[in-house]
């Protein structure tokens, strides 16, 4: 079991030499999710040694350029490297007409099997789900209609007590609904799963949103977030234009961050204007205890608590 971030791209609208544009790469559970995808992902998946192939699910935020417009290239790679897997894309309105359109255009139809999900940004709503994850999406504050995406690990099994099950009258076939908490009735006799098993391992989640002003209308949907990638596109030294463009301060990322009761926020999608992020981290320490900042090539390994950072120094982008 893992569960791993890969920030591809931290930067906001303008790429420069340090930062991309948006993109990132989870792996919960061997689950390869892509969430949004701008000019120069393919290239950034490969500098950090990533397979491309393995991606099933793409998640799109909304339309705006440096969120999306490495799509086709990336559709475009698979086809040409044969690719014969599905793959699911989630997004808003819109863009499998877009994506398909420029498809279409180039006269190379893509042959694998590639489905498009349209989501309503609104209340959170479940789009994927199997028995290791679940996938939420839900509405953000942003100039157009725009997604956040929630990633939950689901609970897992419980760890089996051999000492107290060698004390029982226990069979084989009884273990998997005791790790699955299920307590067992035979000839009269109640087992019960708590008297038989020591806790779980901790599920993790992660919540990603960009871009957006600050609202309450998302904040349920974060709740008790393990991990929250937030943008924080400008410092307070630029809050009108933060409110002006439909983004986020550090400080209102964390703001939301403390509300929403998350556990630890990774700041994102900073604007070309600043060096570093040393001022958004700054101001947002202020109103939330556990700040880190994004940067291309940044791993996370959030199967721990504390969440596991490596910076690939040597994989970033030049
Ligand atoms: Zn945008």
């Amino acid at each position: 079991m893992s569960f791993e971030l890969h920030i591809l791209g931290s930067g906001a609208a303008l790429p420069t030499s340090k930062r991309q544009a948006s993109a990132q790469y989870v792996n919960c559970n061997e689950r390869h999710i892509l969430i949004d995808c701008a000019e120069g992902t393919q290239q950034q998946l490969r500098k950090l040694g990533l397979k491309l192939q393995k991606i099933q699910f793409i998640l799109i935020s909304h339309l705006h350029g440096d969120h999306f417009f490495g799509l086709p290239g990336l559709l475009s790679t698979m086809h040409l490297l044969g690719r014969n897997k599905k793959l699911q894309i989630y997004g808003p309105p819109g863009l499998e007409t877009l994506v398909r359109a420029m498809i279409a255009a180039g006269g190379h139809p893509i042959t694998f099997d590639l489905r498009f999900h349209t989501i309503e940004p609104s209340k959170k709503q479940l789009i994927f789900e199997d028995r290791l994850i679940e996938i939420y999406a839900f509405g953000l504050k942003h100039r157009i209609p725009t997604l956040g995406f929630r990633i939950n690990e689901k609970q897992k099994p419980y760890h089996l007590d051999k000492n107290a099950i060698a004390k029982a009258d226990l069979r084989i076939e009884d273990m998997p609904k005791l790790k699955a908490g299920l307590s067992i009735e035979r000839d009269g006799q109640l087992y019960d799963f708590r008297d038989y098993t020591l806790p779980a391992d901790q599920s993790f989640s992660y919540a990603y949103c960009s871009d957006t002003k600050p609202s309450p209308t998302y904040l349920e949907a974060i709740q008790q977030i393990d991990l929250l990638y937030h943008e924080a596109t400008f410092c307070q030294e630029h809050k009108d234009r933060a409110k002006s463009t439909y983004h986020s301060t550090a400080l209102q990322a964390a703001e939301q961050a403390s509300k929403a009761g998350c556990r630890y926020l990774l700041l994102g999608h900073f604007s070309s204007r600043y060096d570093d992020a040393q001022q958004h981290l700054l101001e947002a320490r202020t109103a939330h205890p556990l700040v880190g900042a994004a940067e291309d090539g940044l791993h996370i390994k959030l199967g721990n608590w504390p969440p596991i950072f490596e910076n690939a120094d040597k994989t970033q982008a030049q």
